[in-house]
């Protein structure tokens, strides 16, 4: 899913894994914006009438009518950080614009990562996917919500709000270095490995691969000892 919301700023902590649920607003409720895009026609939304008219926006379009005088703050939000978000979020970069990544595992990535050839190439997946995993994490216009999800969309087109839940890694994000010393150590063996589809275990406390974007440790809080 991609929106193309305005005036979103970053409101959830990279840092500490507390959990909650955080807003990002997009727009303003009194001073509503024009957005540019929307290609699924989704424009106009607001059917009962009870928020403003986006300035500029056309009845049941999306389109921008011209002469709305209202600035747009172009910033976008892509929820699902696989090969397709990843490189969206890429290209939204590399135009100049500011992004955020919603991934709801661990790591960013997706099944790409679990996936050894591409067809019908047999390019090697890790070569296409990991570079631009790094890119994304270096990228100063991506802000990457890792182990977090969506809870909400509300408002309008060019007025969104969105609620993102970020889940407890019970690791500090800002000081981990994902030097895995805490998974050689831990008791806990036995936790089946999602990322290799239950075929071997891993702890409970892990990164999910070497390449994990961010490389931070997890602690499985439904893995007891
Ligand atoms: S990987 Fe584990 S031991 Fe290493 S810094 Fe992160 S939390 Fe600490």
């Amino acid at each position: 899913m991609f929106l193309l919301a305005e005036n979103a700023r970053k409101h959830v902590p990279q840092g500490s894994g507390s959990r909650g649920t955080e807003p990002v607003h997009g727009g303003n409720r009194k001073h509503p914006r024009t957005v540019l895009v929307d290609p699924q026609g989704y424009g106009g939304s607001d059917r009962k009438g009870d928020h403003p008219r986006p300035c500029g926006h056309r009845e049941g379009t999306a389109e921008r009518t011209s002469g709305s005088g209202c600035p747009v703050i172009k910033r976008a939000l892509v929820i699902g950080g696989g090969i397709a978000g990843i490189q969206t979020a890429l290209d939204i970069a590399d135009a100049g614009f500011e992004v955020d990544i919603v991934e709801k595992q661990p790591t960013i990535g997706g099944k790409m990562t679990q996936l050894d050839k591409t067809f019908p190439t047999l390019d090697c997946a890790a070569c296409i996917l990991t570079p631009k995993m790094v890119e994304c994490a270096q990228n100063e216009l991506i802000n990457i919500y890792s182990y977090s999800e969506v809870d909400a969309v509300s408002g309008f087109v060019g007025n969104f709000s969105v609620k993102i839940r970020k889940k407890a890694r019970y690791v500090d994000e800002t000081k981990c270095t994902g030097c895995g010393l805490c998974t050689e150590k831990c008791p806990q063996k036995k936790v089946p490995n999602e990322f290799n589809l239950g075929m071997d275990n891993r702890r409970a406390v892990y990164i999910p691969f070497a390449q994990a974007v961010p490389k931070v440790a997890t602690i499985d809080a439904d893995a007891r000892c």
